[in-house]
């Protein structure tokens, strides 16, 4: 391997550290495909997928060959919000497990995609800010992992990118003009025409979890209040059951029920399940996911006339429950013509779809 190698440096892996990887991280998987020869076949290299969650405690490492199979992958989601340096220490030593030379028999890192869950200057490669955590305003991450891989690197924001990953190879093959909603921890959005991310003219297009939906509504992460992502996110759909519930006893005994008393476990899914099976404060907040995406996502249908809105992301998981009455609610305030023949469908690439993405990123680079 031609490649500079990824020195370790000094820092030794603290416990602080170690106790924060969650059971899921312990049981990382990693794939490799050519078990018979322990050797990874590529006969002209491959390319590097880096993903960075919104908070950074989510963050997965692969390794692909050209046709895009992933060969190695490793993800290691933290139970605590890493700052950027601790962030990047990690994803170090991700690195280092992922391109061990003895497993690598031919070829050199031709790109490094990586997928970033903030504010991304894609031209300049550049983190503007991320939301959920800090250390990240104006970063060069692209110049930072060219330099650490030794290979031109390309960023991007993280529904750009899983966007375009299910634009190639999932939900949205053949689509001309493409809406992609990453409903997770935080909103984000992405327009892909033509086969190609649209950025807008400082790379923040897409960004619809700050899109005002309801004055005077809920404080979101960015400091704005009201916006999408405030009332229609991941952690804000959870929270808001969980702060209700405090004051509703039927509701708070619900949640034990189907978390078996891990209140802090509730899913996004789970909150749906609560509000099909007839409990009043999930099917209000439901109902307010529901009122409040329909606004946001007939207003921008009306902007760009897509052919398909494809919805990401743990939120995305509630599959029917959100997509069903989502699309009925579309119908009635859309304007026919521009809603007729519009499908709304929950992604194909699951919670893959962001590292799917990040080595998407690097080969359409190449
Ligand atoms: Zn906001």
């Amino acid at each position: 391997m031609e490649n500079k190698r990824i020195e370790k440096g000094e820092r030794a892996v603290s416990t602080e550290h170690t106790a924060g990887v969650t059971t899921d991280a312990l049981q990382s998987e990693t794939v490799v495909t050519q078990r018979n020869t322990g050797k990874l076949l590529a006969t002209h290299g491959y390319v590097v997928g880096i993903e960075i969650s919104g908070s950074g405690a989510r963050q997965s490492v692969a390794l692909a060959a050209l046709n895009g199979s992933i060969l190695q992958r490793i993800c290691r989601p933290l139970d605590f919000v890493p700052d950027s340096e601790t962030a990047l220490d990690l994803l170090d030593d991700m690195l280092n497990e992922v391109l061990d030379p003895a497993l690598l028999l031919d070829g050199r890192i031709l790109r490094v995609g990586v997928a970033v869950g903030g504010l991304v200057d894609a031209t300049h490669g550049i983190v503007r800010t991320l939301h959920h955590t800090h250390g990240w305003n104006d970063f060069p991450l692209q110049d930072y992992f060219a330099e650490k891989l030794d290979a031109p690197c390309i960023i991007d924001n993280n529904a750009n990118a899983a966007a375009l990953a299910e634009v190639q190879r999932g939900a949205g093959k053949g689509e001309r003009v493409v809406l992609y909603v990453g409903l997770g921890r935080g909103i984000g959005g992405a327009l892909i025409v033509n086969g190609n991310i649209y950025h807008g003219t400082t790379c923040t297009a897409g960004e619809i979890g700050h899109m005002l939906v309801k004055e005077g509504g809920p404080r979101c992460s960015c400091g704005g209040n009201g916006h999408l992502e405030a009332i229609a996110s991941a952690q804000a759909i959870v929270s808001s059951l969980r702060e209700l519930a405090a004051e509703y006893p039927p509701t708070m005994e619900a949640i034990h029920r189907i978390t078996g008393g891990q209140v802090e476990q509730l899913s996004v899914e789970q909150v749906f399940q609560l509000a099909t099976q007839g409990d009043e404060i999930a099917q209000h907040i439901v109902n307010e996911v529901h009122t409040y995406l329909s606004i946001a996502l007939t207003n921008i249908v009306h902007l760009v006339n897509p052919g398909i809105i494809i919805l990401g992301g743990p939120v995305a998981q509630a599959g029917e429950l959100l997509i069903a009455p989502l699309q009925a609610r579309i119908q009635q305030i859309c304007l026919p013509e521009a809603s007729q023949s519009l499908r709304i469908v929950q992604g194909s690439l699951g919670s893959e779809a962001n590292i799917v993405g990040a080595v998407t990123l690097a080969l359409q680079d190449l």
